[in-house]
């Protein structure tokens, strides 16, 4: 089941800011978008990963409140000259065990987002529980379904296909799991779409080693990628940690930075500018630590052939 979380209208939004300041809402909402007439660019995303919302959102680990890291990164992503057509999370949407409380914050916390024309496309990971998120937000789930299983789904855009998978095994275990059924869903659908260069998006890390705590069934959603040369990307979260490399068939892997759940100091949080180009992507890392060295480094990927 495909999750998503549509734009807003300024109605509904500007009707979310009254129920606030009437104290209606749960939490306090996120001041207006400030978009304004700023271009939209239709080739360029927002992509973040492990925002491990609490439902408290004062709530803090290693002296991080993770409710102000995505408020920030919301923030910096509105304020952009251009401002991205869609945002993709990869994973890691709650806090601990996915409790319906941290869903409901997390989408509070999105709305500015969705108020200036953003969709959010969700994927699921291992601090997350999909009963109890589709009962928070069961209005995100959209009824073209490819599986009733999991949260998988294909969003079009003008120059790639998005492909996001639910490596979902079980809530709180480390590592993840597609299953037979998923890639049995992701090979047809490549298949229906030949012709447009496809990303994966996903929670776990590919890693073909053994005891893995990454994606388990690695090297059968390789089997599936590798031959179909339409997959250039492959973006995921999980390792809590920013890094760029390349499979040996040519497909990039692209693993993104926590956007607020740090596990060391020293490594980037934030989120990452992706902009799509005919023949590959651009990428720009952008940390909330502005004086951190990897601040606004920018990538030029090519696609493979095919
Ligand atoms: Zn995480």
């Amino acid at each position: 089941m495909p999750v998503h979380l549509p734009p807003l209208s300024r109605r509904s939004f500007l009707r979310r800011i009254l129920w606030t300041s009437l104290g209606l809402a749960t939490t306090p909402c996120l001041a207006s978008s400030g978009v304004g007439r700023r271009r939209q660019d239709l080739h360029r995303y927002a992509l973040m990963a492990d925002t491990h919302i609490a439902a408290d959102r004062t709530r803090q680990h290693g002296g991080i409140v993770m409710a102000e890291h995505l408020e920030r990164t919301v923030r910096q992503i509105l304020t952009r000259p251009a401002v991205p057509a869609a945002s993709f999370i990869a994973g890691d949407l709650a806090f601990s065990q996915g409790e319906t409380g941290d869903y409901r914050q997390l989408v509070d916390l999105l709305a500015p987002l969705r108020a200036a024309g953003l969709p959010v496309h969700l994927a699921l990971g291992n601090h997350d529980h999909r009963d109890r998120f589709l009962e928070a937000v069961p209005w995100a789930v959209r009824p073209d379904r490819p599986l009733r299983s999991h949260c998988c789904a294909v969003v079009p855009s003008p120059r790639v296909n998005w492909f996001i998978l639910d490596s979902l095994e079980v809530t709180l275990s480390t590592p993840g799991l597609l299953g037979p059924d998923q890639l049995a869903w992701l090979g047809r659908a490549l298949d229906a779409r030949r012709r447009r260069p496809a990303i994966i998006l996903l929670h776990h890390h590919p890693d073909l080693a053994p005891n893995t705590v990454g994606l388990k069934d690695t090297e059968a959603l390789l089997a599936v990628i590798r031959p179909r040369t339409q997959v250039k990307a492959c973006i995921f979260g999980h390792t809590h940690r920013w890094g760029l490399s390349r499979d040996e068939s040519g497909i990039h892997m692209i693993n993104l930075p926590p956007t607020a759940y740090v596990f060391r100091e020293e490594f980037p949080s934030g989120w990452v500018e992706a902009r799509v180009r005919t023949d590959g992507l651009d990428l720009r890392l952008w940390c909330l630590n502005d004086r951190h060295p990897e601040h606004g480094r920018e990538v030029q990927l090519t696609w493979r052939p095919g």
